[in-house]
């Protein structure tokens, strides 16, 4: 038997129907505030996330689908949405159109990553990005919005951790403190966090070791280093959030897997996941788009997993699909029946009508039993080419009609004429 490939999925019809409950909170909310969606290709150039997503980070270095197209040009994956939504804006001219540009999406990315429950090689995010604007507003909104989708979907136990890494300056200098410390008790860190020191020390943060989180109570926070300016940035999303009443925890050790990042940084998590906790997070990344080729534009954006809102989420009560009617014939052996009936469901859908053609050869009796099973409310049965039964499964009542008139039949009965 072939499988499907380790880390990968199928979204049967019943996880379908959640996931579009979430598309449409998620169309519903960003829609609200100004956000239209986008959709870019699934695989782009390497450079891209090399440069974009940052040569240094766990994404680019171990886990990305990298691929000769045959013309030897490298090809990724789409590990993340965040840098090709920013080619996009910049390949398009967006910069032209009214800022700030608002875009939104919901689609699947891949990770060569260890599979785990919440944690998969092919997963699905929804991303909002806004694109244009250095306004605090701009972050406090977006971790607004998230909340709001999370809440829509009755994501359970959530918090919300912030902080800020200012600007890209501040980081280098930070970073050669932080590294100095690190050196300076080298002995007592992980030995992957010490190969590590020079290429992203603020992994360290990370650590799960006991040795290095005891370290790194005692570590410089970049909190404590901000510019005026970012400071005061912060502050400013901090008191759009206190407005808002959304309830947040300052965490200066907050690192995310991406080193586009400047000024604000955020994560929700929930306590309904298990080791994998995260549920979305974002910030703002202000050099992005210069780094990739564009006219300095500052930004910010989020992306959330799909997997883990429904699995942190509340179960919603999936309702079926109404069937308005389900078409049989009498007799299984007439062909000239089987061909009325299959015009007369076909033109029940041109109608407006949810119609099935009973297309197993079930008996009669069982095709009723059918009917009951998917809540269908009328059996119009095909007797031949004119004439046909129709029964309504709701009242047990059963009326003889020309089969071109059981559409308008059924249309009378629900009122619709
Ligand atoms: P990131 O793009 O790494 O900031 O991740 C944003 C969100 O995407 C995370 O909080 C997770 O909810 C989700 N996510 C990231 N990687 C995976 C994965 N391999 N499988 C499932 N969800 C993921």
């Amino acid at each position: 038997m072939i499988q499907a490939p380790k880390g990968t999925y199928d979204v049967l019809p019943p996880d379908a129907e959640r996931r579009r409950v979430l598309e449409s909170h998620a169309s519903r909310i960003l829609g609200a505030a100004g956000f239209r969606r986008i959709e870019t290709p699934v695989f782009e150039a390497t450079d891209l996330f090399a440069r974009g997503v940052g040569e240094a980070t766990d994404i680019v270095q171990k886990e990305m689908y990298t691929f000769d197209d045959g013309g030897g040009r490298s090809l990724t994956l789409r590990p993340e949405g965040t840098a090709p939504v920013c080619r996009a804006y910049i390949e398009h001219g967006m910069h032209k159109q009214p800022q700030p540009v608002k875009l939104w999406y919901l689609s699947s990315f891949f990770r060569a990553e260890a599979p785990q429950r919440g944690r998969y090689r092919q997963f699905w995010q929804v991303g909002a990005e806004t694109i244009g604007s250095a306004s605090p507003a701009v972050d406090a909104e977006l971790i607004v919005l998230l909340a709001e989708l999370l809440d829509a979907m009755g994501v359970k136990g959530t918090r919300l951790r912030l902080a800020s890494l200012g600007t890209p300056e501040t980081r280098a200098e930070y970073r050669r403190e932080l590294t100095d410390y690190l050196r300076a008790h080298e002995s007592e860190l992980a030995a992957e966090v010490r190969d590590r020191i020079e290429l992203n020390p603020m992994r360290a943060f990370d650590s799960g070791d006991p040795g290095t989180q005891r370290v790194m109570s005692g570590a410089p926070k970049l909190l404590d280093r901000l510019e005026a300016d970012d400071a005061s940035h912060f502050a400013q999303v901090q008191e759009l959030l206190d407005r808002a009443e959304l309830a947040y925890e300052l965490d200066p050790t907050l690192v995310r897997g991406l080193d586009y990042y400047t000024r604000t940084l955020f994560e929700f998590t929930s306590d309904a996941l298990g080791a994998q906790s995260g549920v979305g997070g974002g910030g703002r990344y202000d050099r992005l788009i210069d780094q990739l080729g564009g006219q300095p534009t500052p930004a910010g954006g989020w992306a959330a997993g799909v997997e883990r809102i429904l699995l942190a989420g509340a179960e919603q009560p999936i309702a079926a699909d109404p069937v308005d009617v389900l078409v049989t014939v009498s007799d299984r052996e007439d062909r000239a029946a089987a061909i009325t009936a299959f015009e007369v469901s076909r033109r029940a859908r041109i109608a407006g009508l949810a119609a099935q053609l009973e297309l197993t050869g079930r008996s009669l009796k069982s095709a009723l039993k059918h009917a009951d099973r998917i809540s269908a409310r009328y059996v119009a049965i095909v007797n031949d080419e004119r004439t046909a039964s129709l029964k309504n499964m709701d009242s047990g009542e059963q009326v003889e009609v020309g089969s071109d008139a059981v559409i308008a039949t059924i249309l009378r009965g629900s009122r619709l004429v």
